[in-house]
C-alpha cells in the first residue's frame, strides 16, 4: 500500500513537472492564444480592448446576419468604437459596452461606408459620439447614403431600424492617418488605398499588436467585391502585413492570428491568376468559374471559390477592362443631386 502511494506521488510529481515545463516553454512568436467565442459574445482580447463577435454564416441560412464585428477600446476618459454596425446592432453593442465600462463613447470609426459598418452612426451620435472615417468613406457615405437609406426604408421587408432612424454621416474625416493617444491606449486609423471599397481604413493598436481591418480582411467566405479593386486590395493587404501585428480582428468572422492577412491576400492573388489564365485560354467566365481549383479556400472558409460566382465575374470584368475603378462604390451617377461633380479618389 505504502509502495503504491509512493508511486502515485512520484507520478503526480512527474505530471506537475511536465505541466510546469509546458507552461515555461516559450511559444513561437506567431502563435497566439485565440479567443473561442460564440455569436454575440464579448471578450477582452487585450487589456481594455473588447471584441464582439457578430453572427454570420456563408453556408447556413438559419444564422441571422448580425452586421459587422465590433471592437471597443477603453481609454482613460472615454471609449472608442470600431465600426458603427446597423442601428439595431449599434444599440446592442452600446448595451454590451456599458457592461464593460461606465466611460462615455467619444468616437466611433467607420471602417468603410457600407450599411453594416456605418448606418449605426445615428445611434452613436445620439450617445454623444463623433464619427470618424477616411475622406473617401465620408464622401461615399454622403454621396450614396441618402439614396440607399431611402431604398431600404421603402422596402416592404426592409430593416425596421432604418425606417425608425436617419442617416448620419462622418464628422471628422482624415486623408491618410488619424491617431488617438492618451498615454494608456493608442489607436492609429490608417488609409492604405482602394481595397474592399475606395474608402477602407484600418485601426491599428500598436501597444497590443492588433489590427481591426473592417472588410479589407474577413475570416470566411464573406468577401463582397462589388466596390473593390482586387489589384489594389492585394497591395493594401501587403501594407497591412508590414504592421507589427499578432491579432487580426476582421470585419466579419472570428478573430485570427496574423496569418489571416496572407490567406485573404492569397484569395485575390489566386483568383486573379486563375481568371487571367482562363481569359488567356479564351474561356467564358462561366467555364472559368466552374474550373476554379483553389481547394485551400474551401478548407479555410467551408465554401468553394467556384460557389461565389459574383467575385469571379468581378475579377473577370476587371481583367477585361470592363470596370472603371474610380467609379466603384459611388452613386450610379456621381454629381446627380448629391453635391459631387466628380468622385475625387485618394490613394489610387
Ligand atoms: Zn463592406
Amino acid at each position: 500500500m505504502l509502495k503504491r502511494l509512493a508511486l502515485l506521488a512520484a507520478t503526480a510529481a512527474a505530471v506537475t513537472v511536465a505541466v510546469l515545463f509546458a507552461q515555461d516553454k516559450p511559444k513561437p512568436d506567431d502563435k497566439v492564444e485565440l479567443p473561442q467565442m460564440k455569436f454575440n459574445d464579448v471578450k477582452e482580447i487585450a487589456p481594455g480592448v473588447f471584441f464582439r463577435y457578430s453572427s454570420i454564416s456563408a453556408t447556413d441560412p438559419k444564422v441571422p446576419f448580425g452586421g459587422s464585428n465590433n471592437i471597443w477600446i477603453v481609454f482613460k476618459e472615454y471609449v472608442v468604437v470600431i465600426d458603427a454596425n446597423f442601428p439595431k446592432e449599434a444599440e446592442d453593442v452600446l448595451a454590451a459596452i456599458k457592461k464593460t465600462t461606465d466611460k462615455p463613447v467619444k468616437y466611433v470609426f467607420d471602417t468603410h461606408h457600407h450599411g453594416d459598418h456605418a448606418w449605426g452612426n445615428t445611434v452613436w451620435a445620439k450617445a454623444g459620439a463623433k464619427v470618424i472615417g477616411s475622406t473617401n468613406c465620408a464622401r461615399l457615405l454622403k454621396a450614396n447614403g441618402p439614396a440607399e437609406w431611402e431604398k431600404e426604408q421603402k422596402k416592404i421587408d426592409g430593416r425596421k431600424d432604418i425606417k425608425e432612424n436617419e442617416l448620419k454621416t462622418v464628422d471628422e474625416a482624415f486623408d491618410e492617418t488619424l491617431v488617438l493617444d492618451d498615454g494608456t491606449q493608442r489607436v492609429e486609423f490608417i488609409f492604405y488605398g482602394h481595397a474592399h471599397t475606395p474608402g477602407d481604413a484600418v485601426a491599428y493598436l500598436p501597444k497590443h499588436k492588433l489590427v481591426c481591418t473592417g472588410d479589407a480582411c474577413v475570416n470566411g467566405a464573406f468577401n463582397f467585391m462589388g466596390h473593390s479593386n482586387s489589384a489594389s486590395w492585394i497591395q493594401v493587404l501587403t501594407k497591412v502585413e508590414k504592421l507589427d501585428v499578432k491579432l487580426v480582428c476582421p470585419g466579419h468572422g472570428e478573430v485570427a492570428g496574423k496569418d489571416l492577412l496572407a490567406k485573404q491576400r492569397r484569395y485575390f492573388e489566386d483568383l486573379r491568376a486563375e481568371v487571367k489564365k482562363g481569359i488567356d485560354d479564351k474561356k467564358e467566365v462561366k467555364a472559368i468559374t466552374a474550373g476554379l481549383t483553389m481547394n485551400w479556400y474551401k478548407e479555410w472558409t467551408g465554401k468553394a471559390a467556384k460557389d461565389i460566382p459574383d467575385n469571379v465575374k468581378h475579377v473577370y470584368d476587371e481583367l477585361t477592362g470592363k470596370i472603371d475603378h474610380s467609379k466603384l462604390g459611388w452613386a450610379p451617377t456621381p454629381g446627380a443631386g448629391n453635391g459631387f461633380t466628380q468622385p475625387v479618389l485618394r490613394g489610387e
